[in-house]
């Protein structure tokens, strides 16, 4: 079984990056802490506030689930964390350096 290092994709790519991917805009942001609809029940209106992100984690207050960039993209696209690590690294195989965060993100490098 080919091996994906986790936690180097965890480091490589940023939860911004990945929100993007799956199409999530904040609708609140204060600091590093934004909030907005959750984009793994996408139902939900635009404009609420469910769904927390700080730094790189999430926590939706709707389904009640949190964790990482790998854990969002697998539960947005309904993978298991093996396949949501491996279309994240097929996606951005550079990691970070691959593709530019969205503008509000930019001055968060580390
Ligand atoms: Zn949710």
């Amino acid at each position: 079984m080919s091996g994906i290092d986790f936690q180097a994709v965890r480091e490589a790519v940023p939860l911004a990056q990945v929100l993007g991917l799956v199409g999530w805009s904040p609708s609140w942001v204060k600091g590093q802490a934004r909030r907005g609809s959750c984009p793994i029940h996408s139902a939900r209106p635009h404009g609420s506030r469910i769904f927390a992100v700080d730094g790189n984690r999430w926590y939706c207050h709707q389904c009640k689930r949190g964790g990482d960039c790998i854990d969002l993209y697998a539960a947005c696209k309904g993978l298991s964390l093996f396949r949501a690590a491996a279309e994240l690294c097929d996606t951005l195989p550079r990691g970070r350096r691959a593709v530019r965060p969205p503008p509000a993100e930019q001055e968060e490098e580390r």
